[in-house]
């Protein structure tokens, strides 16, 4: 037997190995391997794509990506305790799983995989929204990787996709959807992990554009947004004030009422707004 039919139940590799889940990481398991592969789909064919995954745990979504025919997976994992689990993983796809034992935030997967490349992971809040700010803002675009399919908790996932004119709508939304499409693939309950988390989540589904949607320096499109949402609920004429003088008239020459506030604006507006100061 090769591939997935020759490794053991996930609920047996976590007994077999100690994997008890550690609230400092995050462990939050996904077990369900029929899951497991329905998200790995969502990433799209991946058979002539390698795939990063950060946070492979005992391998439920890593097993998912090789079964789904992903050409390489690189998978990067902070927790040393899961390593043998995922050495044999490694063992039934010949060659196609790498595994480094490292924190996320301190590798360049880069050297390891060939671009574009796709990115999954099923992360910890704090270090998927972290991560997500790196991938959604890097120095060249189109970046090195063509799409990202991220587990968030439901709010977040909803930050990402939010449209103008709600409280979900803010700095998340204009970085990730200026230069990407972006949906919401699935929503799970917190029953789909062991143990089970307080609250729901969601698989985030992003595909790089070849280019932004409207001209903008990345810098100065990410000061301005930043600026406008750090005092969401000032006018835009007071949140803005720092950044010029004439904010008032900048903001009147692009056509954004100087009484507004941030959550009113669309991407586009916020671009030609960003395009005043370059
Ligand atoms: N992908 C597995 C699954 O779906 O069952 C595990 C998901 S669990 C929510 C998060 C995983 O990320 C854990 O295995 C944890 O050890 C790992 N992790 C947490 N912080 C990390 C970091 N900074 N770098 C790499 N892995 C990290």
């Amino acid at each position: 037997m090769s591939g997935i039919d020759s490794l053991p139940p996930l609920r047996d590799v976590i007994a077999q190995h100690g994997l008890s889940a550690r609230k400092s990481l995050g462990q939050n398991f996904l077990l369900d391997l029929n899951l497991t592969a329905r998200i790995a789909r969502i990433a799209g064919d991946l058979s002539d794509t390698d795939v990063l995954e950060v946070g492979p745990g005992p391998g439920g979504l890593t097993r998912g990506l090789l079964a789904e025919g992903a050409r390489k997976v690189l998978a990067v994992e902070k927790d040393s305790r899961c390593l043998p689990a995922l050495a044999e993983i490694a063992e039934a796809y010949p060659g196609r799983l790498e595994v480094i034992e490292a924190d996320a935030l301190e590798i360049d997967p880069a050297e390891h995989l060939r671009p574009p490349y796709a990115i999954c992971a099923n992360l910890p809040y704090n270090v998927g929204t972290e991560l997500l700010v790196r991938w959604l803002t890097p120095r060249e675009w189109p970046p090195k990787w063509r799409s990202l399919t991220l587990m968030f908790q439901q709010e977040v996932a909803e930050r990402i996709v939010a449209q103008p004119g709600g409280k979900a709508y803010g700095r998340l939304a204009v970085l990730a959807q200026w230069r990407c499409d972006a949906r919401i693939a699935l929503r799970l309950p917190p029953g789909a992990f062991s143990p089970p988390p307080k609250v729901s989540s969601a698989v985030v589904h992003l595909t790089a554009l070849d280019a932004p949607r409207y001209p903008a320096d990345p810098q100065v499109l990410q000061r301005v947004v930043a600026t406008a949402f750090n005092q969401r609920r000032k006018m835009l004429r007071a949140a803005l004030k720092g950044l010029a003088p004439d904010i008032e008239d900048r903001l009147r020459a692009v056509g954004i009422p100087p009484t507004e506030r941030a959550e009113q604006v669309s991407i586009e507006a916020f671009c030609a707004l960003a395009r005043t100061f370059e």
